[in-house]
Parts: C-alpha cells; sequence; structure tokens
C-alpha cells in the first residue's frame, strides 16, 4: 500500500526550522505588543458568505482560491483565506464596534487558498495580521505600516521597500473607474482573458494581473493618485508627511492596488528583493466601508496582513542568523541501575526547578551518553556511577565544545543545582 501523504501545498514543520518560525512569530509578537495591540483568535472556517460578502465576489480569492465544504447539515462554510473578514464578523457579532478606539488587534493564523504552490506560495500558509478600529485619521494608517516596518527591521530584513499608493473612497473612484475603463477598452487586445472580464466587472483588479501583456498595459494605465478627491488626497499627504517625519522611507507606487476588494484610500506593500516571484512580505491598507458592508457601524478601519514564509525567505536572503534554541544547562550521564534511577529524579527536579537538564532515556553506554550530551548542546555533564551515588561526590564537566579542553571539578551531589 502507498503510504499517505501531506496535500499538495501543505508544510510539516519541525526542528530545525520550527525554531526559525517560533523565532519569527515571538519577535512579531512582542512587536505587536509594544504597539499596543491585543490577539484576536476566531474560527478557522467561517460561513462562506462571510468571505463572499467581505473578501468580494469579484477578486480571485473568491472566485478562484477558496476551500468551501458543505457540512452534515448541508450549510456551507470555507476555511478562511484571510483574517480581516473574520475579525470584522467577531467585533460586529460580539457587539464590540463600540470599544474605546482605537480598537487595535493582532492575529497569527493559518490562510487556506486553492493556489499553484511555489517558492514563497502555498495552499496553507501562515500569516500575521494586525487591524485598527475607530480611526479615519492617517495616523492610523501610520501605526499599522510602523508596526509592519519596526518588526521587519528587527527580524534583520534588508532591502525591502515600502510602496504605498492611494486607491482613493467611493466619492472619488466612479471617475477614476470610467477614465480607466476607457483606457482599458482601448488596449483590449493585448489584455489576458480573465482581464477582460475583469474590465467590465472589476476594472481595478487587471492593474494586479500578474500576465505580462496585462502588466505591460497596466503600465500605461490612469493613476489613482491622479484621481483622488480632496479628503483622500488629504489623508495621503497626512500619511507621507508623517512618514517623512518618522524617517520611514517608502515609495508612492501607482501599480499597488490590493487584491481584496475591501480596501479604499490607502493602500501598501512591502516588497522585498531577491526572493523571488513572491515577493510582498506584507500587504495592507484602509477600509472604511467593510463593517457596514458586513452589517455594523460605519467603521472606519485598517490593517495588513504579513506571509511567514516570505518573512523567512526574506530573513534568510539577508543572511539573517536565527539564535539557537536553549540547550540544556545539565546533562546527567549515569552508569548502572541505581545510578540510573538517580539521574531522572534529579533531573526531574532540576526540571521541576526551572532549569533544563537531560539524562539518558534510551539505555546508551557512557561513552555513547557523554557523544549526545555533546550533540545536544549541554553545558555541563556530571558523570554518576555506584561509587560516586555512595561518596555523594562526581565529576562535573564544563563543555567547551572542543574535546579535550573539557575542564573537570569535584561537586557535591546535593549541591548541583547552585552549581549550574
Ligand atoms: P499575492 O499577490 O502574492 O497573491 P495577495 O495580494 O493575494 O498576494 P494578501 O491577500 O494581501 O496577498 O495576503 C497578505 C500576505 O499574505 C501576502 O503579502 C503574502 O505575504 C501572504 N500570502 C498570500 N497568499 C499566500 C500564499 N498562497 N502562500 C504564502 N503566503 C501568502
Ligand atoms: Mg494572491
Amino acid at each position: 500500500m502507498e503510504n499517505i501523504r501531506k496535500p499538495r501545498g501543505t508544510m510539516d514543520i519541525m526542528a530545525p526550522d520550527i525554531y526559525k518560525w517560533q523565532y519569527v512569530e515571538r519577535k512579531l509578537k512582542s512587536v505587536a505588543s509594544r504597539f499596543g495591540f491585543s490577539e484576536i483568535r476566531t474560527p478557522t472556517f467561517e460561513e462562506l458568505s462571510l468571505f463572499q460578502r467581505g473578501v468580494g465576489e469579484g477578486t480571485d480569492v473568491v472566485q478562484k482560491e477558496m476551500y468551501t465544504f458543505e457540512d452534515r447539515e448541508g450549510k456551507t462554510f470555507a476555511l478562511r483565506p484571510e483574517g480581516t473578514a473574520s475579525v470584522v464578523r467577531a467585533l460586529i457579532e460580539n457587539g464590540r464596534c463600540g470599544d474605546t478606539y482605537p480598537i487595535k488587534l493582532d492575529y497569527l493564523i493559518n490562510c487556506f487558498r486553492y493556489e499553484k504552490p511555489q517558492a514563497g506560495r502555498s495552499r496553507e500558509f501562515f500569516q500575521f495580521g494586525t487591524e485598527v478600529f475607530g480611526s479615519a485619521d492617517a495616523s492610523a494608517d501610520f501605526t499599522v505600516i510602523s508596526l509592519a516596518d519596526t518588526a521587519l527591521r528587527e527580524l534583520g530584513i534588508k532591502g525591502i521597500v515600502l510602496h504605498i499608493n492611494s486607491i482613493g473612497c467611493p466619492a472619488c473612484r466612479p471617475k477614476y473607474r470610467e477614465a480607466l475603463v476607457s483606457y482599458l477598452k482601448a488596449n483590449e487586445e493585448s489584455l489576458c482573458e480573465t482581464c477582460r472580464t475583469r474590465m467590465v466587472n472589476n476594472p481595478l483588479r487587471v492593474l494586479d494581473c500578474k500576465n505580462e501583456s496585462c502588466k505591460k498595459v497596466a503600465q500605461g494605465a490612469p493613476k489613482t493618485v491622479d484621481f483622488l478627491c480632496e479628503e483622500c488626497s488629504a489623508h495621503m499627504n497626512k500619511l507621507t508627511a508623517t512618514l517623512n517625519a518618522a524617517g520611514i522611507n517608502y515609495k508612492i507606487d501607482p501599480m499597488i492596488v490590493r487584491g481584496l476588494d475591501y480596501y479604499t484610500k490607502t493602500v501598501f506593500e512591502f516588497i522585498a528583493e531577491g526572493i523571488g516571484a513572491q515577493s510582498t512580505v506584507c500587504g495592507g491598507g484602509r477600509y472604511d466601508g467593510l463593517v457596514k458592508e458586513l452589517g455594523g457601524p460605519a467603521l472606519p478601519a485598517c490593517g495588513f496582513g504579513m506571509g511567514i514564509t516570505r518573512v523567512l525567505l526574506a530573513m534568510e536572503e539577508s543572511g539573517v542568523e536565527i539564535p539557537s534554541p536553549e540547550t540544556p544547562r545539565l546533562y546527567i550521564a549515569s552508569l548502572g541501575e541505581a545510578a540510573q534511577i538517580w539521574a531522572q529524579s534529579e533531573v526531574y527536579r532540576l526540571r521541576s526547578s526551572g532549569i533544563y537538564a537531560e539524562c539518558d532515556t534510551v539505555g546508551r553506554s557512557l561513552k555513547a551518553q557523554m557523544k549526545y550530551a555533546d550533540k545536544a548542546g549541554a553545558l555541563k555533564v556530571l558523570i554518576v556511577g555506584d561509587s560516586e551515588l555512595e561518596s555523594g561526590r562526581a565529576n562535573l564537566r564544563t563543555m567547551t565544545g572542543e574535546i579535550g579542553e573539557n575542564s573537570q571539578s569535584e561537586v557535591e551531589l546535593e549541591k548541583i543545582a547552585e552549581l549550574i
């Protein structure tokens, strides 16, 4: 019989890679708490209609990438393809839209999208996200952008550029849309099949198409920034003034329009050089219409999603050395059954008092135990046999890593906790 394999586009993550993931996750959580964000946890699956309404019917995510299923009662659900729609639903459902503003939330979640797996693109992927609710001011945009900037910097990623754009609001978008559609119509023969449909249903999406020929058309398209109403343009100016004051570099990039439907005004991406085609490490923006769209009050909001796999790729590209996990402070090597039992109980005592200690549990020879302790990176090794148990004294070796340089001293077994 053939062995069962994991689903295409998913990952098994374990040592030594898991330490890198944990390091990144810890760092992201620590930066988020410093920015005053608190974690929110929502279900892995939701009613399909949440994403249809929240992400948008016209998006690739909803049209092509969703994992949907019917449960035994015939209700249709979807594995979450992103985090924002669920967070908004949760705020509305739990009556939390009126909490003291700004409401600052963060999450670390797995997301599911049926995509063609490649470097930096998988079917189950992990995302760190933040959302700020209750502020229409550019300072909220600045909060999330500066959070992402801080996190990426503290993770040691170099060569990452913040691209920002404004895609306007319901007041100024119709005029832009008109200009865009007539431009796209004039260039229809250069557009891919999908974009010819998009051109009618969701013209902004054409600017986001990855097809080379469509990209060329997009380059010459009218720019959203040239069509902004007074409010949107003041918002953009305040954001760039704040970024300037903070010394955060950015590039105004009219090509950034984002793949999800709900964005208004600010959209942004952090793009890393050198990690291949999937170079957007973090993407986000403002979505002032979403809460109302999902049945809540008119509540302005902004946020971002950051792909952990792409963060790890960018860190690797930047040559970041991730600190290795803690190693045992003591390994007790034992000879004989009485010593092995003593070692177990002593290690138990040390662990209970907060010390990382190890001993043999598979019946290795003394020599093999020493080798194991060295490989495990134990800082000290205590060697115990019958005579040591009798005298209450044993040799404590400090491992330096270099064979032969290990220093050794006789210690009292009673005092071992104090000596390590
Ligand atoms: P892309 O244009 O690369 O498909 P997107 O616009 O669909 O990205 P978002 O919905 O904005 O992506 O998600 C935010 C972030 O999540 C992305 O910037 C990326 O880092 C990560 N991400 C999105 N899809 C995937 C995936 N299939 N695999 C791994 N990471 C992903
Ligand atoms: Mg995508």
